[in-house]
């Protein structure tokens, strides 16, 4: 039998730094079970009035870029500061391959080694929707637990990118030298999701190539920047392997949360943030009901079949499926879980 779960423990071993404690919140925050939902939601509402206390960075670029190896030293670089690191990943893909890559803590040697470092893999077997959830509870939970700085890892593929751009105060792309005239697959919409780009692996012979990498997204940035944005996007050259350029990089971090603060005030953007996940989540919601119940299934069914077959047009099936759904509604269970 597991052992119940005794919530005031957990908050006060999350208020009082204990990583175990940590390590047991996040599970539950996590979890799917829908017994552990309002347990989870107390958890948080307590710990919540300690969160925000951080700098939040999402960091992403395609599989190999280096980001586990730039998360470590980072990491390491600063925790010699003073700081206290928490590493978060977000990777739906993992719940395919059912094991998670990034935020791996034997990929991130050094900063495992270390007490003011806890890293956390992404949760698996939630699709991205419960996946950014967990992580953004998560992100509450090691605040309260007082890591000061917390980096949010994911692939530089699809969806994941928006959601982690939507939870972190400033977001890191990392790339590498061009290998041809493509972007590595980077998509247009990543670019334009980045507060700052590194071009990593700017070492030995690739060290020129990454130079003039940088100079030309540099220059691409600035088409792919909107109009509005007074900002530059930096573009840099480090070496996470050598250690070079580290500092720079987190400079330009820290550079973009005093323009936040400046022009948005900080607390602002995170509400907007707030404001953008409730819509998201919402929406989210409502469209997991629309297939929700066997009626609906059934009908949604008939209706593509009409639609498909000419026999029905879409307005009109539209409208069948939307007066079943609002006939539904009152019995649908909205608790977000
Ligand atoms: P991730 O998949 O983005 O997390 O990439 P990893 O951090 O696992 O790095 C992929 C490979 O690139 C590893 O073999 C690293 O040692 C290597 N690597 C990472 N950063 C650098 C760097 O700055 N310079 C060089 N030369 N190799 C690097």
């Amino acid at each position: 039998m597991p052992r119940p779960i005794d919530v005031p423990a957990l908050i006060e071993g999350v208020r009082s730094g204990d990583r175990a404690a940590l390590a047991r919140s996040i599970t539950l925050v996590e979890s799917r079970k829908p017994a552990h939902r309002p347990l989870a939601r107390e958890l948080l509402r307590e710990l919540a009035p300690l969160s925000g206390n951080s700098i939040r960075l999402g960091l992403s670029g395609v599989p190999g870029a280096g980001k586990s190896t730039f998360t470590d030293a980072l990491g390491v670089l600063l925790i010699e500061q003073g700081h206290r690191v928490a590493v978060l990943a977000v990777d739906p893909s993992s719940s395919v391959s059912g094991g998670s890559v990034l935020g791996d803590r034997t990929r991130m040697g050094a900063l495992s080694q270390s007490d003011d470092a806890f890293i956390r893999p992404s949760p698996t077997g939630l699709h991205l929707g419960g996946v950014a959830r967990a992580t953004r509870e998560a992100m509450l939970l090691v605040e309260a637990a007082g890591f000061d700085v917390v980096i949010v890892e994911t692939v530089g593929v699809g969806q994941s990118e928006v959601a982690v751009h939507g939870m972190v105060d400033t977001y890191l792309v990392l790339m590498l030298a061009r290998s041809g005239d493509q972007l590595q697959g980077i998509k247009k919409g990543i670019l334009e999701l980045a507060h700052v780009i590194a071009v990593n692996k700017a070492d030995g012979e690739n060290a020129g190539e990454a130079r003039v990498t940088a100079r030309e997204l540099s220059i691409a940035m600035k088409l792919v920047s909107s109009q509005s944005s007074e900002r530059r996007v930096p573009v840099l050259t480090c070496s996470a392997l050598h250690k070079i350029g580290l500092e720079e990089v987190w400079q330009a971090v820290l550079e973009h949360r005093q323009y936040l603060e400046a022009t948005y005030g900080l607390s602002s953007y995170r509400a907007s943030q707030q404001v953008s996940w409730m819509w998201s989540q919402t929406e989210a919601a409502v469209m997991d009901s629309l297939h929700g119940t066997r009626r609906m299934r059934r009908l949604s069914q008939e209706m593509e079949g009409k639609v498909g077959s000419g026999e029905l047009n879409a307005l009109d099936a539209s409208s069948a499926l939307l007066r079943e759904f609002a006939a539904q509604v009152p019995t649908l269970d909205w608790a977000q879980d």
